[in-house]
């Protein structure tokens, strides 16, 4: 390679860098003003451009009408063994929703571009799923229907994606087994391998996540959230401590929110859930654990004999 192609190629890479540098966090600057029903469109619109196939799932549950995207491209619809990573698309009232879930599917929208890209993700039993109506006056719907319209014996995990877009402390629920599933103590080994700080608790009652519903239904699955660290020590303490000193918290988060201490849950579901407080840094971080976590699959898989690398 003469220097004339080597400068080229650097300069080429660098510009590509850059390019998918800001990608994740345009997205949620992208869908942070936009409504529940602009975000939905947004999604597919950005699949249709990049030609990754997807289904669309309507569905009407109690008051509302919802629509959950599935990507397709990754997987046949009676794969076996399918892993599911799943973020909700939807934001909760009046609030921009970048990093309650703008987040969660800017990290989605990079992984699917990643698969379709690199041919060697073809029929990987993947599949990418925006929920609609996680929160709001819904009570995780989207994934509640689509739990409930597929056959979950094809399902070997489900990586829920909710907040990710501030810290770099991993919480992940619910509170992950020592015996527990093949795919979960390869998350724990990601995580300790990349030196991350993480914690696994169970979600208190009053808080909802996407994988409850699967959850439900005995599908392995867990939800990872992004703190930063002062939030992550709160969080700790709070979810260790006694039945009445959990109620003060939760009372004091839902009439004293702008003086929470955790600065994530201050934001979450207000108005100032906005992107300038969303890292790129964060969204990397969480793209990086899911693609070690899509490679670890896919090794399963080869094991097995159900894809060939
Ligand atoms: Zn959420």
């Amino acid at each position: 390679m003469d220097q004339y192609t080597a400068s080229f190629s650097v300069h080429t890479h660098i510009i590509r860098l850059r390019r998918i540098k800001i990608k994740m966090l345009h997205h949620v600057k992208a869908l942070e003003q936009r409504s529940n029903k602009e975000r939905v469109h947004y999604v597919k619109e950005l699949l249709t451009k990049r030609g990754i196939q997807y289904e669309c799932q309507p569905f009407r549950l109690r008051l509302l009408k919802g629509e959950n995207i599935i990507v397709t491209d990754f997987c046949k619809s009676n794969s076996k063994n399918q892993l599911l990573i799943t973020a909700h698309t939807n934001k909760s009232f009046s609030s921009p929703g970048a990093n309650d879930n703008a987040s969660g599917v800017s990290v989605l929208l990079k992984i699917a571009e990643r698969l379709k890209n690199d041919k060697l993700f073809d029929n990987t039993s993947i599949k990418i799923i925006f929920f609609d109506h996680e929160d709001g006056l819904a009570f995780v719907d989207g994934s509640t229907y689509y739990a409930k319209n597929t056959d979950l014996s094809l399902v070997n995990f489900v990586f829920n994606l909710d907040m990710v877009g501030m810290g770099n402390s991993i919480a992940i629920s619910p509170e992950i087994q020592t015996n527990g599933n093949s795919y979960t103590s390869q998350l724990l080994k990601i995580l300790s391998h990349r030196k991350l700080e993480h914690y696994t608790y169970n979600l208190p009652p009053v808080f909802v996540e996407d994988h409850i519903p699967f959850m439900k239904r005995g599908v392995p699955s867990v939800s990872l959230n992004l703190f930063p660290k002062k939030d992550m020590e709160y969080l700790k303490k709070i979810v260790t401590s006694s039945a009445l000193a959990m109620a003060k918290d939760y009372l004091s988060l839902r009439f004293n929110q702008t003086s929470y201490p955790m600065i994530t849950m201050r934001h979450r579901h207000s108005d100032t859930d906005i992107s300038e407080f969303i890292s790129e840094d964060s969204l990397e971080l969480c793209e990086s654990i899911v693609m070690d976590l899509i490679h670890y699959h896919i090794k399963t898989l080869s094991n097995k004999g159900d894809v060939i690398l």
